[in-house]
């Protein structure tokens, strides 16, 4: 059966271990070798001289002509098998793997954005990411807004007219959940926001970081955004020992992405490609028993006597204002969750340093639980005024639940929180 039959047949989790590779290219190897290669040999100088055309864009490809291979800068077959499997979780056109989730955030600022541009981000981001923005892109011309993330469309509307800069937003960057307080930004308000100051010359961009929620239970492109990116060095990844990115998104954007990439030269290796391949065969299990685990661990936070308050999607009630975006935009609340604890800073610390079973480090979405402290830790680089505004407090904990057996961690947290 073609990979096109199976694609529209089978659900991805289906597809993970076969799509997009033919034995019959490895010697019948069940499983895609790591291609170990900086080069591509060529059967004829024609053949060369053909992909060197299409790579290069000096002509259109032909209906059911491939990408031949030239280099690995370039393409690389765990590369594209890669892209082409992660492509089924967000049913995207194309994807391109990077070295880290912040070498792919970067180069799609790089190539979407230019001098005189103005990118309005929700708050908080990624630290790396709003470094990049506040320190990096003002260099080049490019202004940053930042909007909170209960906004509406008017809201924000209204921001870009008090700054006087509707006609030179390019690009609508977003993460949501929001690291580390789930706070969820609508996506459907912004791809508003996106078309009302979008005209026939330029077309504002709506590109969503969804690395926090992973691939399987949020879908940006379905709502309207453009681009969908990862730090495939969290869930995708899933194992905490690889750093990689992806970006997803229409072929014609994916082209341009592409193109940049091959020119920075910030491709995953194979070696990567081929842990991910692995990886992405078990994402749906290690995510959902991660989910059952986190709302388990949600529950007992949540009647304990020195937790002020839990942050976690599957404890959202009707009456928030956030479970409309909610129920629309999410299909299980995922397995990251902080919480408020009794005693400030030293009592955040005392938990985290009597922690056994659960991991004290930053990073997330691995098969083992972490535990960190964001206002000291991952969020340390923002203002503490504004940090408090965003609810990151000093007593604020922030956990990503693993695959752990649920009574073995409850038991851990129940005993550093006893101390
Ligand atoms: C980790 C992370 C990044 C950066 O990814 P790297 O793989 O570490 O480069 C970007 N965005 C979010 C939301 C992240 O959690």
């Amino acid at each position: 059966m073609s990979d096109e039959f199976n694609k529209n047949q089978f659900h991805p989790e289906s597809l993970m271990m076969s799509y997009g590779y033919k034995p019959e290219w490895s010697e019948g190897a069940l499983k895609c070798p790591i291609f170990q290669t900086s080069t591509f040999v060529f059967k004829t100088a024609e053949e060369g001289k053909a992909f060197f055309e299409v790579a290069y864009g000096l002509r259109e490809k032909r209906v059911d002509e491939k990408s031949g291979l030239i280099y690995s800068r370039l393409n690389n077959p765990d590369l594209e098998i890669l892209e082409n499997r992660l492509c089924l979780w967000d049913k995207a056109d194309a994807c391109a793997v990077f070295e880290s989730g912040m070498s792919a955030i970067t180069t799609v600022f790089l190539e979407f954005l230019k001098p005189g541009d103005v990118i309005l981000y929700s708050m908080p981001l990624y630290g790396g990411t709003e470094h990049f923005l506040l320190h990096f892109l003002p260099k080049m011309g490019i202004r940053p807004i930042g909007f909170k993330p209960g906004m509406s469309y008017e809201e924000m509307s209204q921001l870009c007219r008090d700054q006087e800069v509707s006609d030179k937003v390019a690009m609508i960057f977003v993460e949501t959940p929001a690291n580390p307080t789930n706070t969820l930004v609508d996506l459907d308000e912004c791809k508003k926001l996106a078309d009302s100051l979008s005209d026939k010359d330029k077309k504002v961009m709506l590109a969503v970081d969804n690395t926090y929620m992973g691939p399987l239970w949020q879908h940006p492109l379905a709502h309207g955004a453009d681009l969908v990116l990862y730090s495939a060095t969290k869930y995708i990844g899933g194992h905490s020992d690889l750093i990689a990115g992806a970006v997803l998104g229409s072929h014609e954007l994916m082209l341009r992405v592409k193109t940049l990439r091959t020119f920075l030269g910030n491709m995953a290796g194979p070696w990567t490609g081929w842990l991910l391949m692995r990886s992405l065969e078990t994402l749906k299990v290690r995510m959902e028993q991660q989910t059952a685990n986190a709302e388990k661990v949600a529950a007992f936070l949540n009647q304990h006597p020195k937790v002020r308050k839990v942050y976690y999607l599957g404890l959202l009630t009707p009456e928030n204002p956030q479970y409309r975006i909610y129920q629309k935009q999410y299909l299980s609340p995922g397995a990251m969750l902080s919480f408020d604890i009794e005693g400030e800073e030293s009592g955040a610390f005392r938990f985290l340093n009597n922690l056994s079973l659960i991991r004290l480090a930053v990073s997330l979405g691995g098969t083992e639980s972490l535990a960190e402290h964001p206002a000291s830790m991952t969020h340390a680089g923002i203002a503490p005024d504004h940090r408090l505004e965003m609810g990151i407090s000093d007593s604020l904990v922030r956990i990503s639940v693993g695959i752990e057996n649920v009574e073995d961690l409850i038991k851990d947290i129940s005993r550093a929180l006893a101390i």
